[in-house]
């Protein structure tokens, strides 16, 4: 229902004088930047109303209005993450900066899988979502049924700039976000951010991310990412060590999530990989409750080994 929504247009509905809320024709609520101020109450409404839930819109400033004044700054910091790399939990410790690849086996630059505007996205995006998809990924899923964005190198390297012109472009013709997704666009920080300083225009950014990165990316993110879409896929750390081969997953993404859960839109996804109900999503479920945050259970197609595993 909210996608329907004009957000950049707050006319479009009835607006109750200086009151900052508009009720549309179909019933729905739109309550433009009460930020801090009664979220914590909104989110617990959420979680507990699902009518609700569908009908209410939160409209916010892009954060890309005043970060662009400190993006250059968050840029050097993100350099000197990739000399020896701590970008995402796997730290490798590979200067990228100078050629070194690491488990993602990216370098400094961008390679682009595939961009699009897509339709009906959810997750506060509004339609149609400019989505960049990124090549390359801090998780190798047994399930992954975008193994092809893993093959990085089959992908032409876009240069910010390009990207710059792409967005802009999107901006002008009425996508309504800037939405990055993957593979995971953690590790293409660097020319995402660069792109990103470069762009005439302004839309929310929005970042679908496997949630895997250090305290410090996350720092520099929280500068400029609007909505915040991550994907958690398990709830331990043993499951996560047998289909993603990664260590400390569960306590890594329990604190990622303790340090974005004021963020004014979190919306994280939780596959429903099949036997993995119990001892994986419930447990996630259970977590994100306790943080008063939304989530969204997304079906999984299981093409890869995990449909193989017993528990
Ligand atoms: S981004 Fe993550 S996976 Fe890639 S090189 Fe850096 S630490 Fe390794």
């Amino acid at each position: 229902m909210t996608d329907n929504i004009d957000t950049n247009n707050p006319s479009d509905g009835l607006s109750y004088g200086t009151f900052p809320i508009t009720i549309l024709s179909d019933g729905s609520v739109v309550v433009y930047d009460l930020a801090e101020l009664i979220l914590p109450v909104l989110r617990k409404l959420l979680q507990d109303d699902s009518i609700l839930r569908k009908q209410l819109c939160v409209v916010h400033k892009p954060k890309l209005v005043t970060a662009k004044k400190v993006l250059t700054m968050q840029i050097e910091t993100i350099k000197r993450l990739m000399i020896s790399c701590e970008i995402c939990e796997r730290r490798c410790g590979v200067n990228r900066l100078n050629g070194e690849r690491g488990f993602c086996e990216l370098g400094e630059t961008l390679r682009v899988g595939a961009y699009a505007n897509l339709y009906n996205e959810g997750c506060g995006m509004g339609s149609p979502a400019f989505s960049v998809f990124a090549a390359g990924c801090s998780m190798r899923c047994d399930y992954c049924y975008r193994n092809e964005f893993l093959q990085t190198e089959q992908f032409e390297v876009m240069q910010p700039e390009t990207l710059a012109v792409l967005l802009d472009k999107a901006a002008e013709n009425g996508s309504t976000c800037w939405h990055f997704l993957g593979g995971n666009p953690d590790q293409s920080i660097l020319p995402i951010l660069t792109a990103l300083s470069l762009t005439k225009q302004t839309l929310p950014v929005v970042w679908n991310t496997a949630f895997t990165m250090t305290p410090q990316t996350i720092q520099v993110l929280r500068e400029v990412v609007d909505i915040w879409v991550p994907d958690i896929k398990f709830g331990n750390n043993n499951c996560a060590k047998k289909i993603a081969k990664f260590d400390n997953y569960w306590n890594i993404v329990k604190r990622n999530i303790k340090l974005i859960q004021n963020e004014k839109q979190v919306y994280v996804r939780i596959p429903k990989l099949p036997k993995h109900e119990t001892c994986c999503q419930k447990l996630i479920k259970e977590f994100l409750k306790s943080c008063s945050l939304q989530f969204v259970e997304n079906e999984v197609v299981t093409i890869g080994k995990a449909s193989q595993h017993k528990r």
